[in-house]
């Protein structure tokens, strides 16, 4: 029994001679992929990975025999001192979340762990630490964080549109009371009445105000909240899409079910990548970050064009899509933002029609093009109308509607043509179709080019 203890025991040390030499234990801690640092008594550099050197953008030699304040700026170093320090005098190990700033000026968030040992030869304190980069997990902290204000931002919202439903009926009320009053030629009774009514309105007036501020608080939240889960949505997205241009150059290899799981993944990114330019583009007026250029564009052919591009969406369906172009001067406007605009009202009409004609009608009326778009499709109900602009409004939002979308395509035109002083209607009859009219005003049009 003992034998074979002392056996095993000898196995093990041989291993340990074998393997603990210090080129094998070099190449364990620069495989490591978290950064890791050694730091003397001095706050000195004394032992780095390769990952820490990649970490932070600089070489190996530079790094030995420095301290923080060589690489970051002051308050970071200030804080790393500080937390060694703890270490070094509870000889305790810590965990601290702080920002470090690389050598191309980059913020990371980072945890650090730092432990302490004492070195067997010198007697001296020697202090090992971990970095874990946690900047993503904290953007989606924050961006979690934003969403609840968004939930809050709806109900203040919601009761601000209540308050002003009071606040009106009240009003009315008054009206009312002092209609029948007036016969009764009692003065002092209807000034009552009025001071009363004047008091609640004020107090509601002071609610309203408070709560604005807090809403225009809760809007920036809500904007910085779009922003940062579209950036967060748009890398991974482009990423698939350069593998689906690589898997495209194989397609020869594809199964008849693989090609069909190929246009599907290639249909679906399409429609992710719209939706996330439309969160982005809506995020950009709201935060008032949005900016027009202005091209030479000759209506007709753009709108040709662009019917072109769309008739591919018409699939099996019997729709006749047809131009009717007066004669238009070049206008100088935003392309792209124009070829938006057409494509989301174009692309609705073919979405919302089955069968019949879809016309595009362009003319030019005094100091102002008025393009129509009409269709032969469902319609829309009357008291659905005045909502068709708002964001992510769709006349049909239940789960199991027909319709792909999101509702951001009418919010966004619309804002595209107010921001570029025109204006946009819409008319409809349910069952028979409907009519989208925008106009853009002349200004923008180049007397002839
Ligand atoms: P998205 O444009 O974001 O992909 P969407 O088409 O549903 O989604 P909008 O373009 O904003 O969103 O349109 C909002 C809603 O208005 C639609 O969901 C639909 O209910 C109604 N709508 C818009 N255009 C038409 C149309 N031509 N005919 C019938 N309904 C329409
Ligand atoms: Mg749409």
């Amino acid at each position: 029994m003992d034998d074979k203890k002392i056996s095993s025991s000898g196995a093990i040390g041989d291993m340990e001679a074998k393997y603990k030499t210090p080129t094998f234990i070099n190449r364990i801690i620069d495989t490591l992929t978290d950064p890791i640092f050694v730091k003397d008594k001095d706050h000195k550099f004394i032992f780095l990975n390769d990952a820490f050197c990649k970490f932070i953008g600089h070489k190996k030699d530079e790094l030995i025999g420095k301290s923080d304040y060589d690489f970051f700026p002051k308050e970071q170093a200030d804080i790393f001192w500080k937390k060694d320090d703890d270490v070094f005098r509870s000889n305790e190990a810590n965990v601290n979340e702080e920002s470090l700033t690389d050598s191309k000026g980059v913020v990371k968030l980072i945890s650090t762990t730092k432990s302490i040992f004492t070195d067997d030869s010198s007697g001296n304190k020697i202090l090992v630490g971990i970095i874990r980069d946690i900047t993503e997990r904290k953007t989606v902290e924050e961006a979690l964080k934003k969403n609840k204000d968004l939930e809050t931002f709806n109900k203040l919202a919601v009761d601000r549109e209540l308050k002003m439903i009071e606040l009106k009926k009240k009003i009315a009320e008054l009206k009312n009371q002092l209609e029948k009053k007036s016969d009764e030629k009692s003065l002092i009774l209807k000034n009552e009445e009025l001071e009363k009514a004047k008091l609640a309105a004020l107090n509601m007036m002071e609610d309203l105000a408070e709560s604005n501020v807090h809403l225009k608080e809760l809007d920036q939240a809500k904007t910085d909240f779009l922003n940062i889960a579209s950036h967060e949505l748009k890398t991974p997205l482009t990423a698939i899409s350069a593998y689906l241009d690589v898997l495209d150059d194989y397609k020869e290899q594809f199964s008849k079910e693989q090609l069909q799981g190929l246009e599907a993944i290639k249909r679906n990114s399409n429609q992710l990548r719209t939706l996330i330019g439309n969160i982005l583009e809506l995020s950009r007026i709201e935060s008032g970050r949005f900016e027009l250029s202005k091209q030479d564009v000759d209506v007709e052919k753009k709108i040709v064009s662009i019917i072109d591009t769309l008739k591919v969406l018409i699939g099996e369906k019997n729709i006749e899509l047809k131009a009717d172009i007066g004669k238009l001067p070049v206008i100088s406007t935003d392309e792209l933002r124009f070829e938006e605009i057409l494509n989301n009202l174009i692309g609705n009409a073919i979405k919302f029609t089955d069968h019949g004609i879809i016309s595009v009608v362009a003319t030019q009326e005094k100091d102002l093009i008025c393009i129509k778009v009409t269709d032969t499709g469902i319609g829309i109900p009357e008291d659905k109308i005045k909502n068709l602009f708002q964001n992510f409004y769709q006349v049909d939002s239940s789960l199991g509607r027909r319709y792909g979308g999101t509702g951001l395509g009418l919010a966004l035109t619309k804002k595209m043509i107010e921001l570029q002083g025109g204006t946009i209607i819409a008319e409809s009859l349910p069952g028979k179709g409907s009519t989208f009219k925008f106009t853009l005003p002349i200004n923008l049009i180049k007397k002839d080019s």
